[in-house]
């Protein structure tokens, strides 16, 4: 990676330090808990803070949605705005650092503590005061009409200002701000944030015990939403996983269809597809377009006094010097048992017969590394020019009676196609 700035660095260090100093200000002027609580609730909330941030999952498409606007919530109405706010900072602050242990950079869990810090302890303060200014009750004992309108905004309120944060927050480290809202998270975090409203109406109300069972339902279903989203997100990747390979298999199958095994050449069908098209485009525009029908010389010979398989070693091996002789534009296939078709589009027949001859010469003069030990090899070529009006049969016809003629005046020659081939081949 280049010399990356990271300004989302700098932005998350000034974030948490703004919030650093609101928040002294504010403890300096309210204290750090109300009275009535001790040390036994900060640590209750900031564990309950950390929970409700762990019960949290990958949406595909928004990210991570989790439930802690519950714990925040509810510990707004439970201690006040200044209290919920550092209790959930300090929550947030000490969250990232589990994802050390999957490996995660220093730096990047140093900048996610901070971010999260400095935006949830800020969105709690102020969201919390303004509530208590607006004279939503705190602690919150039971729920009136216009203490319920109260709460509402201050959820959303809530919402919206985390979702802004983030968005600043993926424009410093992205370069490029995200636009549209995603409604799922909205309702999710907002209905979580009335989970909250719940949770400090019963903590205010009523014994120890109710508020205990009230949590634990509340975290049985909080965790059963996260398993199934677990389970969902496994899902997705088991199919991204078939796809995958499904699209792999296709692809060897469409190689399969068009590529012959033994020599990876083009096969049969694939080179009639392509003589179509030349044609069709010789038909058009014109130029030259010449192919050669390539056979090897006594072929049989080598599979009877060798075996079956050298046969198939010196078919690999021509093919190889073929592919590796031929143009990119040309196209060589495997057109039968040991026969090969030769392309040569934008080439007349006196330059395919110089190709074919130096794809003889190259065949003759095999190394013993290319062919099994005593074997040798030749082949002949017959080589036919396009004119217009040639059917793809009557080209390779012409071609064919080349290849028999090189092959009655004595093999391991290349022979062009005369006017004595075409006749009656023309259609
Ligand atoms: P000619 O010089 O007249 O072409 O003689 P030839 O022996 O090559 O005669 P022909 O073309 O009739 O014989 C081709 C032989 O190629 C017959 C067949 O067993 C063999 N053959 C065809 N396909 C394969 C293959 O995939 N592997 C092997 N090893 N042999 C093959
Ligand atoms: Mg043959
Ligand atoms: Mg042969």
């Amino acid at each position: 990676m280049k010399g990356r700035t990271h300004p989302e660095r700098i932005y998350s260090l000034l974030l948490f330090a703004g919030a650093f100093v609101a928040l002294s200000v504010a403890v300096a002027m309210h204290g750090w808990l109300p009275g009535g609580h001790g040390p036994g609730t900060a640590v209750f909330f900031v564990v309950f803070a950390l929970f409700t941030i762990s019960m949290g999952f990958n949406h595909p498409r928004v990210g991570y949605v989790s439930f802690d606007r519950v714990a925040q919530v509810a510990s707004i109405l439970i201690v006040g705005p200044v209290a919920a706010a550092w209790l959930n900072g300090l929550a947030s602050l000490l969250y990232p650092w589990h994802r050390l242990r999957r490996g995660r950079p220093v730096q990047e869990v140093l900048t996610a503590s901070l971010h999260n810090s400095g935006l949830m302890s800020l969105m709690v303060l102020v969201a919390g005061l303004a509530y208590q200014r607006l004279g939503g009750p705190v602690p919150l004992l039971s729920l009136g009409a216009a203490d319920l309108a109260l709460l509402l905004l201050m959820v959303v309120g809530m919402q919206a200002v985390n979702d802004l944060g983030m968005r600043i927050f993926i424009g410093f480290r992205d370069g490029r701000f995200p636009r549209g809202t995603s409604v799922f998270p909205f309702i999710v975090e907002s209905g979580a944030g009335l989970g909250g409203i719940l949770v400090a109406i019963i903590f205010n109300r009523m014994e120890l015990a109710v508020v205990a069972l009230l949590l634990v339902v509340l975290s049985l279903g909080m965790l059963t939403l996260t398993e199934l989203a677990r389970l969902r997100s496994g899902l997705e990747t088991i199919v991204a996983e078939r796809t995958r390979s499904l699209r792999e298999k296709t692809r060897e199958l469409e190689r399969l269809a068009t590529h012959d095994a033994l020599t990876g050449l083009h096969n049969r069908r694939s080179a009639d597809a392509y003589l179509d098209e030349r044609l069709a485009e010789f038909e058009r525009y014109g130029g030259d377009f010449s192919v050669a029908l390539v056979d090897l010389d006594h072929f049989k010979r080598i599979n009877d006094e060798h075996s079956h398989d050298a046969g198939d070693r010196v078919l690999e091996a021509v093919a190889a010097r073929m592919a590796g002789s031929a143009r990119a534009t040309d196209l060589v296939a495997r057109y039968g048992g040991e026969e090969f078709l030769l392309c040569f589009p934008g080439t007349d027949q006196t330059a395919a017969v110089e190709a074919c001859e130096k794809i003889r010469r190259e065949v003759a003069a095999m190394a013993r590394d290319d062919v099994p030990a005593g074997v040798q090899v030749t082949m002949s070529a017959g080589v036919a020019e396009m004119r217009p009006g040639l059917s793809r049969r009557a080209l390779l016809g012409e071609a064919d009676h080349a290849l028999h003629d090189a092959k009655a005046s004595g093999r391991n020659r290349v022979v062009v196609a005369t006017p004595e081939h075409r006749k009656g081949l023309v259609t």
